[in-house]
């Protein structure tokens, strides 16, 4: 691959891998900010039922009041009939001290057309009394279902309150007139105020008219209808108050109550958690709304974590990736390796073969100089014993004759036998003959091609063998490695004046240990690691090739045995092991 297609496949990976760790950060800061503010939502939520406890309990608290004050005998009485200014007075003082005891905002009697014929806030510039209430919601859901409830602004204060309103009836149940507590909440939104929330209390047309927070009161969450127009005039429920809409989106919705809102409020733009809180017995809602706090500590921790994690992904998949070439790369160069070590073995072996064959040769060349000697003398004899047999025919000697006859007969029969072993020495074996054969027959054969020097040196041969030494391997290479054994102890014993030549052969568990013991110069410390090493001699030039013993080695490692040097207390000693051939010799 080119250099530079190269680096660019280099960038466009760590291109990939940041914008990876960068896409998982970006999804995992979501994710953590999605999952605060839904927690954050849950927490609001609680609290949220809370609020609508303390105000359902505010509310529930006032709201047998009317209900008792309606039961008073002294209330019917004075509205059974127009009352005079003593009963007034008397009726504005109880009411007045009802009041205070009670902690209502105020208490006012309606009589049956709706007009304020005592208050407890008779003493006020804003008093209630002499104003007709006949209009407003409660008095008429009093008159029709005997109790009424209302949020409104008072007409007469201004000041916004929940009226709670009870039918006051003579004996037979005729409807006389309406006591009713004004509630006002002025310590509840105190109370509120006191949180960094925004609470909100909403009417069924979701005008907002409590708040704890300036600007939010009389907003609209939703549009007025022609008909909650109309209504809202008659009733004067938020008497001159503007009613302004009130902008706002969802932008995330967490469940039907529960939102994630921009709201265009008196603060100007901002995002709210918004929750919402049906309060069912009054039509109303309560909201809170909560600006949104995402720690950005955890928010970057997420981020953080998530692009770790993916860097962690990534360089375990390319860590895995290169392990996994790696294991490739291993198992090709090994089965490389594989290739070239047969390859190499393939070569050694031919090579090998190819020193066992000029071995042979040069051993053919030694053998015909030997030959050479051997046969020219029995041929000069030969000659000499058919002119001797010649004359004993011619003067009729014929037993003579014979016994010449056979002389001649035992030199030809040597002669063949030595050609014959030449013929056969210099040929190349088939590789992986293994025939049966007998050692000890080999040990006759090479002894027999050596006769010649072993006589004319005078050696002494002490021979101990185990017939027959059945073994499986190739006759004639056996027979060289064993000439060749032969002829290395008869050159060490050259300049002894005595010489001996040891042969034994014996069975050594399930092994043929035959040794070629000599009383030559022996071998020294130095050289015994090194005598089967290829062209390694001691001899002169011309006369030793070195080759011998490794040749040797190889055919005897060929045939499944060992051969070993060592030296014993007055020259060498060479040892061949072959397994022992058990099979049964099978007839022809
Ligand atoms: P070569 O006979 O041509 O030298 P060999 O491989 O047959 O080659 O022998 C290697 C060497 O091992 C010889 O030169 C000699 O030093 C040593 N050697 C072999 N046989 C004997 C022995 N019987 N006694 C002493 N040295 C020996």
């Amino acid at each position: 691959m080119l250099p530079t297609s190269r680096s660019l496949r280099l960038a466009l990976y760590t291109l990939l891998i940041i914008a990876g760790a960068a896409l998982a950060a970006t999804l995992a800061m979501r994710h953590a900010v999605r999952q605060s503010m839904v927690e954050d939502a849950g927490r609001a939520n609680q609290q949220l039922a809370l609020y609508a406890t303390s105000l359902h309990t505010l509310i529930e608290r006032y709201r047998a009041l009317p209900a008792v004050l309606a039961l008073d005998p002294e209330l019917r009485s004075a509205l059974k009939g127009a009352v005079s200014p003593e009963q007034q007075e008397a009726l504005n003082r109880k009411l007045e001290k009802i009041n205070g005891a009670a902690e209502s905002s105020t208490l006012e009697l309606l009589d049956r057309t709706g007009l304020a014929v005592a208050a407890s806030n008779w003493r006020l510039p804003s008093s209630y009394v002499g104003h007709n209430y006949g209009f407003r919601p409660y008095f008429n859901q009093t008159r029709t279902q005997g109790t009424g409830r209302f949020y409104a602004v008072g007409v007469t204060s201004g000041i916004p309150g929940y009226f709670l309103s009870s039918a006051v009836t003579d004996d037979d149940g005729q409807f006389l007139g309406a006591m009713v507590v004004k509630l006002e909440f002025p310590e509840l939104e105190r109370e509120w105020r006191q949180g960094s929330d925004t609470l909100l209390v909403s009417d069924a047309r979701g005008i907002i008219f409590i708040a704890n927070q300036p600007g939010w009161r009389y907003r609209l969450l939703k549009p007025l209808s022609d008909s909650d127009h109309a209504e809202l005039k008659t009733t004067r429920q938020y008497d001159k108050q503007p009613l302004t809409p009130l902008e706002f989106q969802s932008l995330r919705r967490f469940d039907d109550n529960s939102d994630l809102a921009r709201v265009d409020g008196p603060d100007g733009k901002a995002d709210y958690l918004w929750e919402s809180l049906p309060l069912s017995a009054e039509g109303w809602t309560l909201h809170l709304l909560r600006r949104p706090q995402v720690a950005f500590e955890d928010s970057r921790n997420a981020a953080l974590a998530a692009a770790g994690l993916w860097l962690t992904l990534v360089f375990l998949l390319l860590f895995l990736n290169q392990r996994w070439r790696l294991a490739k790369l291993r198992q090709r160069s090994r089965e490389e390796l594989e290739q070239l070590v047969e390859e190499r073995t393939r070569d050694l072996r031919t090579a090998q073969e190819g020193l066992v064959q000029s071995a042979k040769l040069a051993a053919l060349g030694q053998m015909s100089a030997a030959l050479a000697h051997e046969i020219n003398q029995p041929l000069t004899a030969q000659r000499m014993q058919l002119a001797t047999l010649r004359l004993l025919l011619d003067h009729g000697r014929v037993d003579d004759a014979y016994k010449a006859l056979r002389l001649v007969d035992e030199m030809l029969t040597r002669m063949a036998a030595l050609t014959g072993h030449l013929k056969t020495f210099a040929r190349k074996s088939p590789s992986g003959l293994r025939e049966r054969l007998d050692l000890a027959a080999v040990v006759d054969q090479s002894l027999q091609l050596l006769d010649t020097r072993l006589r004319d040196e005078q050696v002494s041969t002490v021979l101990h063998l185990t017939r027959p030494a059945w073994v499986r391997g190739d006759a004639i290479r056996l027979e060289q490695v064993l000439i060749n054994l032969l002829r290395n102890a008869l050159d060490a014993m050259q300049d002894k004046p005595c010489k001996r030549l040891e042969i034994r052969l014996e069975a050594d568990e399930q092994l043929w240990r035959l040794s070629v013991i000599d009383n030559g110069s022996g071998i020294t410390e130095e050289n015994l690691p090194k005598v089967f090493d290829p062209f390694f001699t001691t001899k002169p030039v011309g006369d030793g090739l070195g080759i011998g013993l490794a040749v040797s080695f190889a055919i005897v490692h060929e045939s499944g045995g060992r051969l070993c040097a060592g030296n014993h207390d007055k020259g060498a000693v060479f040892t061949v092991t072959l397994p022992i051939d058990l099979e049964v010799h099978e007839p022809c």
